[in-house]
């Protein structure tokens, strides 16, 4: 049975597109067996696998809709070596279409159990809001994973996150669990992110990844390639992190 993460975290632009498909791409790397769920309206982490969102017949619009299911409405990316279940511009209306159904909040979990036993890991992309999609991919998550930078607001930003997260806990999924949080786009000549960075580890220990990804052009210049920093300059810092962080998930679930 795949283990299930989602990427979440409430602000835009931290880096959880970023840590979605160079993770994914890193995991394929080193041998397991990987689906790429885009639950983002804008589909970036799909664009960012070498899919092309506008010429998908299917994506997970179709599956929370249950007009069809993700074995039907995957593809594959050769290119990057793993699975991708992507999103387009139609998944904003989801959520408005989503108000009405029965066990709304439970699609994704429904549809996934079908196919579980096909993977090693399932890794969510999560829009910057806490709207239902984002709750479709916490209800089914066995985990979440927090991309986010040393900055002074970071913190504060974590507050909702960590209630939200305990909400649904408490509500929808026992299962549900912070896995990790990610210190990304990580430049150490910066003596404040330095603070954070040990400021973080102090509060939360061994729920801070060992992993740090550095701010590396290379990752930031990947997307435009339609590629993971992984896959599109192996060699990168960037890309050596991401790897390493996927080894380190790697070990992380073993002990789950
Ligand atoms: P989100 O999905 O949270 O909105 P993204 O992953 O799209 O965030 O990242 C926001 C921007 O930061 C993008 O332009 C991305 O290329 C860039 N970026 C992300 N991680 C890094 C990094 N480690 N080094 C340099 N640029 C990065
Ligand atoms: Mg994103």
């Amino acid at each position: 049975m795949a283990k299930i993460f989602c990427i979440a975290n409430q602000k835009g632009g931290v880096g959880k597109t970023t840590t979605t498909v160079n993770l994914a791409a890193g995991l394929a790397k080193v041998g397991q067996r990987v689906l790429m769920i885009d639950l983002d309206p804008q589909g970036n982490a799909t664009m960012g696998s070498g899919v092309d969102k506008r010429k998908l017949e299917l994506t997970v619009y179709d599956v929370l809709l249950e007009s069809a299911s993700i074995a039907e409405a995957r593809v594959h990316s050769e290119k990057c070596g793993y699975d991708v279940l992507g999103a387009n511009r139609e998944l904003a209306g989801a959520e408005v279409e989503l108000v009405e159904v029965e066990r709304r909040e439970k699609r994704l979990k429904l549809a996934l159990a079908a196919v579980a036993d096909n993977y090693d890991f399932v890794l969510i992309d999560c829009p910057p809001s806490l709207s239902m999609l984002t709750l479709n991919g916490l209800c089914c998550a066995h985990g979440v994973i927090v991309p986010m930078q040393c900055e002074y607001f970071a913190l504060e930003g974590l507050t909702d996150l960590v209630n939200t997260i305990k909400q649904v806990h408490a509500n929808l999924n026992k299962e549900l669990a912070i896995i990790g949080l990610l210190r990304v786009m990580f430049d150490p000549r910066i003596t404040l992110q330095q603070q954070v960075s040990d400021q973080l580890k102090e509060h939360f220990g061994d729920k801070v990844f060992n992993t740090v990804i550095p701010r590396n052009v290379r990752l930031a210049e990947a997307p435009s390639y339609g590629l993971p920093g992984v896959v599109f300059d192996p060699a990168s810092k960037g890309a050596l992190a991401f790897v390493a962080f996927a080894e380190e998930m790697v070990q992380r679930i073993k002990v789950m």
